[in-house]
């Protein structure tokens, strides 16, 4: 037998591992961009929290106390959503600002109101099903029932997935009894509200004005640093942050546009993405 591969082996060869690594690279990447729930997730969460350093509730006593000194805030429905026996109404003010944006969003596009089923869960009522690391008692989390309209159980799964790619939420999807379980990561959701006042995507953050109390601090600080930042976006662009394991197809499918619409729009020539890059995207219209 000659030592040389034959020429047509080695070509295929190549050009199968060359589709091998397409293959890869476009392949939705991180767990992070998934609605799946998984040990995994539950962990990335619980880290949050830790991170964060927000108190686990385990009495309804010390969720009153939080309430009282404001680290706490009530969550009660109005017109976008309603409350479903949801026994202690409580969450932090980041994800009491998300769910109203959330619900404004979802209302104006499905002609109904989202449905929460739970926000803080004290921990010494943890249910027979919950993890034991749940992110529940620290106020953090919520959950939204599963809408039954497939027009409504898409645009929120498309909404909480976008969120979920930029690092501002996490969020799976459970079975027992349907819902979405979302993890609101205060901090970041509070960077991606302020990157995206008077932004064009699928989850532009509106500034109702209401909401004055949500968030405060880290809010004002973010705000002020992003709007230099998003001085130079066209306008109907948002803004995006390249995150590990990104490719511009994943990023072009979960803002609703194409790779060569992001390519023209910030000149890329190549299609490799640095993360921490920062990318305009532009909106459909
Ligand atoms: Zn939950």
């Amino acid at each position: 037998m000659p030592s040389r591969a034959h020429p047509h082996f080695n070509w295929m060869h190549r050009s199968l591992s060359f589709l091998l690594l397409a293959a890869v690279s476009a392949a939705p990447v991180a767990a992070q961009t998934s609605l799946r729930g998984s040990p995994k997730s539950v962990d990335r969460m619980h880290r949050q929290a830790l991170n964060h350093d927000v108190t686990f509730h385990r009495t309804p006593a010390s969720v009153n106390k939080a309430h009282k000194a404001g680290t706490l805030v009530r969550l009660s429905g109005n017109r976008d959503f309603q409350m479903v026996h949801v026994n202690y109404p409580y969450v932090l003010p980041s994800t009491r600002t998300f769910v109203q944006r959330l619900a404004e969003q979802y209302r104006a596009q499905c002609g109904q109101q989202m449905v929460v089923t739970s926000g803080l869960r004290p921990g010494s009522f943890r249910l027979m099903n919950a993890h034991e690391k749940s992110v529940h008692p620290t106020g953090m989390a919520v959950d939204l029932r599963k809408p039954r309209q497939a027009k409504c159980l898409n645009w929120l799964r498309k909404g909480l997935l976008s969120l979920e790619g930029e690092g501002a939420i996490e969020a799976t999807e459970e079975r027992n009894p349907p819902h979405f379980h979302v993890a609101v990561y205060p901090r970041q959701y509070a960077r991606y509200v302020a990157g995206h006042r008077g932004g064009g995507e699928v989850l532009a953050q509106r500034d109702s004005g209401e909401n004055g109390d949500s968030g405060k601090g880290d809010s004002a600080k973010a705000s002020s640093s992003a709007k230099s930042k998003s001085s130079g976006t066209a306008k109907g662009a948002t803004r995006y942050r390249v995150r590990k394991g990104d490719n511009l197809s994943t990023i072009a499918k979960r803002h609703g546009t194409t790779v060569r619409r992001i390519r023209q729009a910030n000149g890329l020539k190549s299609a490799r993405l640095q993360p921490g890059q920062t990318l305009e995207i532009p909106t459909k219209r």
